[in-house]
């Protein structure tokens, strides 16, 4: 998606059925979430560059310098991009820990998995309204929890810190709040087993490669 021209986007397939995440994520919600709610943000994000030169830009290049678009460009194409890696870090194949390279890594950056665990779950348990929690690899190839408000991307110009995400977890009410309802802590304490390391190593092997 990031090396596609905007206009030339396609919605992205969901790698997996709607119950393919129970019990840990609800059928229910993940066929809202997929289909009304990353949907929209892909209907408006392709209404919002019509016209402009927006949609004639690599998306990638875009995100560099979304700080020169409107809010509807930024908000509606984190939204598209984010979910796309949300969905793909996580399979009914999860849980466990990460092996080889990536697991060497955290180690060394966080001292273990356990404690890269909670800095990742105290970034997304504490992100005030609605946003992401993130694991990037940054500009000098080292690993960093971070997370951002509303739809934006570490691969933004607008980030804090910015980077290369390798996995994210989306802690906006509409991600849980069926199932868990106001227990966020519950929902990322779950989310833990649907995890897929294998995906999140290869991104990791791609950035570092
Ligand atoms: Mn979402």
């Amino acid at each position: 998606m990031l090396n596609t021209v905007v206009k030339d986007i396609k919605f992205p397939e969901l790698p997996y059925a709607f119950n393919a995440l129970e019990p840990y994520i609800d059928a229910q919600t993940m066929e809202i979430h997929y289909t009304k709610h990353h949907k929209a943000y892909y209907d408006k994000f392709q209404a919002a560059v019509k016209g402009t030169g927006f949609e004639n830009m690599v998306f990638g290049d875009l995100l560099k310098q979304i700080s020169k678009s409107p809010a509807g460009v930024r908000n509606n194409g984190g939204g598209l991009l984010n979910h796309d890696l949300f969905w793909n870090v996580m399979s009914n194949d999860g849980g466990g820990e990460p092996t080889g390279d990536l697991a060497n890594t955290i180690n060394n950056a966080f001292g273990s998995f356990e404690k890269f665990k909670e800095a990742f779950g105290s970034a997304a348990a504490t992100r005030f309204g609605s946003g992401w929690a993130w694991l990037i690899v940054d500009g000098s190839g080292n690993l960093k929890v971070t997370s951002t408000p509303n739809q934006d991307s570490p691969l933004m110009d607008v980030a804090e810190q910015r980077g290369t995400p390798i996995l994210c977890l989306d802690v906006w009410e509409h991600a849980y709040y069926l199932k868990y309802q106001n227990r966020r802590p519950d929902y990322i304490g779950a989310w833990w087993n649907v995890v897929d390391w294998k995906v999140v190593g290869r991104n990791f092997s791609k950035v570092n490669g």
